[in-house]
C-alpha cells in the first residue's frame, strides 16, 4: 500500500484524527492553506456539550479563518472578566479594552462552534482511529471500520485520553487535578460576561452565550470518581452554592447537568517522527483560565502555517513543536496555580487569598491578561500564506 496522496496536486496526504475544536480548526486552517488531508471522528455527530468562552487570542485567530462574523452572530461579546466572593463583592476585574483597544471575548454554546467549525469541512463522522504504526517514511492505521490506510504523517487532535498519544508517544496518562466539575446551560436574558464566584473549596462561574442563554461550570474538591454518578447532583449542588448570591436559580434536575473530574496531563508531547499532537492531546490542563480550546486552536493555525511552509515532514513539526512548547507549558503553569489557589478551602487561607486579589492593582491584571493574550508565542494574525514562522 502506497503512502495516500492528493489525486490532483501530488502532495503528501494527512490524517487528522479527531474532531474537536482543536482538530476541526486545524481542519479549517489545512483548507485554507491548501493542503490535502482526512479528518476522522469516532463519533457519528459534531459534540454537544455546554458553554465556552474565547479568548482575544482565539477570536483572531478563528477571524484569519473567516468565522469571526458567524461566531460573533451566534455567541456573545464580552469586555470584562470578573472574580466575586460568594456574597457578590468583587475580588477581581479586568477590563479586555485596558489590555488592548480592541480586545473582546466570545461566551459561545458549544455545540454552535463545532458546527461553523465543521461546516464545509471532509470530516468522516463515526470512524475512530484503532491503532496507529510509524513505518519508515509513512504511518499506518487501522480504522473502527477495520479499513487500513497509510499517511505521510498523522496529527492527533484525539484529546485528553488520546490513542494517537498512548499508541506513539513514551507518554504518562493523565493525572486527577483533586477538583470536579458540573456544567449547565440554562435559559437567561442576562448578558452576563464571565464572572466566578469564589468560595472554600468551590467554584461556580457563569457566562452569556447569546440567544438567551447563559452556561454554567462549578467545581469542588473531591476524590475521583465520586461524583461519576448523577443521582443527586443538582441538589447537592443547589445545596453547595445555596447561600452565594448567584443571578440565577441552578439547574432542578440531574439530566440538566454534565458532569467531568477534572484531569491535565503531567508532561506535555508534541512531535514524534511524522506523528504530531495538537490541542488536549498534546497538553491537557485544568480549565482555569479557559484557555484550553484557545490553545487548540493556536496549535492548528501554528503547525497549518509550518506544513504550508516547509510542507510535511520533519522541519515543519520540528518548527511547530519548538514554537507551541513554552507557551502552552507556561498557561498550564498558570493555570494549576490558580486552581489550586482557587480551591483553597482552609477559611484563613481563603481570607489571605480575597484579601491579596482585593489589593492586586488592575494594572497588574491586565499586564498578565496580556501576556496571555498577546504575549511570546501567541500565534500573529496574519493569514494563512502571509504568515512567516516567527510567532509572538
Ligand atoms: C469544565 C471545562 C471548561 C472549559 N472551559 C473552557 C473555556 O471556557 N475556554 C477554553 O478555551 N477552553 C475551555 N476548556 C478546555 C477545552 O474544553 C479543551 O481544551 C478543548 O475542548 C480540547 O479540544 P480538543 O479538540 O483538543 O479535544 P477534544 O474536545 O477532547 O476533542 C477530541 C476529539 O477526538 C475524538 N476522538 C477521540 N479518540 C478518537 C479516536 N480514537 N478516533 C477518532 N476520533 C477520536 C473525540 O470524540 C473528540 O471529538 C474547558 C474544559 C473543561 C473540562
Amino acid at each position: 500500500m502506497s503512502v495516500t496522496s492528493d489525486g490532483r496536486s501530488g502532495q503528501k496526504r494527512l490524517l487528522i484524527v479527531g474532531g474537536g475544536i482543536a482538530g476541526l480548526t486545524l481542519g479549517c486552517a489545512f483548507q485554507q492553506a491548501g493542503v490535502p488531508f482526512d479528518l476522522i471522528e469516532r463519533v457519528p455527530e459534531p459534540a454537544g456539550g455546554a458553554g465556552i468562552m474565547l479568548g482575544w487570542n482565539a477570536v483572531q485567530l478563528l477571524a484569519t479563518l473567516g468565522l469571526e462574523r458567524p461566531l460573533l452572530e451566534l455567541g456573545q461579546r464580552f469586555e470584562q472578566v470578573r472574580i466575586l466572593d460568594p456574597l457578590g463583592r468583587t475580588l477581581q476585574t479586568v477590563s479586555l479594552p485596558e489590555v488592548h483597544s480592541e480586545a473582546y471575548g466570545l461566551g459561545l454554546f458549544r455545540p454552535e462552534l463545532h458546527h461553523v467549525l465543521a461546516e464545509g469541512l471532509p470530516v468522516q463522522w463515526g470512524v475512530g482511529l484503532q491503532t496507529v504504526q510509524v513505518e519508515p517514511g509513512s504511518v499506518r492505521v487501522r480504522l473502527s471500520s477495520g479499513e487500513e490506510r497509510v499517511y505521510a504523517a498523522v496529527i492527533g487532535a484525539d484529546g485528553l485520553h488520546s490513542r494517537v498519544r498512548e499508541q506513539v508517544f513514551d507518554a504518562d496518562g493523565p493525572v486527577y487535578t483533586g477538583y470536579t466539575c458540573w456544567r449547565f446551560v440554562a435559559e437567561s436574558p442576562l448578558a452576563l460576561a464571565p464572572t466566578e464566584w469564589w468560595g472554600a473549596g468551590r467554584r461556580i462561574g457563569l457566562v452569556a452565550t447569546g440567544q438567551n442563554r447563559l452556561y454554567g461550570y462549578a467545581t469542588l474538591n473531591a476524590p475521583a470518581g465520586q461524583h461519576r454518578h448523577a443521582a443527586g447532583s443538582a441538589a447537592l449542588l443547589r445545596r453547595l452554592f445555596a447561600d452565594f448570591a448567584l443571578p440565577l436559580a441552578l439547574p432542578e434536575s440531574d439530566a440538566e447537568l454534565i458532569h467531568h473530574d477534572l484531569y491535565e496531563l503531567p508532561r506535555h508531547h508534541w512531535v514524534s517522527g511524522p506523528v504530531a499532537l495538537i490541542g488536549d492531546a498534546a497538553h491537557a490542563m485544568p480549565p482555569n483560565l479557559g484557555q484550553g480550546a484557545a490553545l487548540g486552536i493556536e496549535d492548528a493555525v501554528v503547525l497549518a502555517r509550518a506544513v504550508q511552509r516547509y510542507g510535511v515532514g520533519a522541519q515543519a513539526f520540528g518548527v511547530y513543536a519548538q514554537l507551541r512548547r513554552n507557551r502552552a507549558a507556561a498557561l498550564a503553569r498558570t493555570s494549576r496555580h490558580l486552581g489550586r489557589v482557587g480551591q483553597w478551602e482552609h477559611p484563613l487561607l481563603v481570607t489571605l487569598r480575597n484579601a491579596a486579589l482585593v489589593a492586586t492593582p488592575q494594572r497588574a491584571l491586565a499586564a498578565q491578561m496580556r501576556e496571555q493574550l498577546l504575549g511570546a508565542g501567541v500565534p500573529r494574525t496574519a493569514p494563512l500564506g502571509d504568515a512567516a514562522i516567527t510567532e509572538g
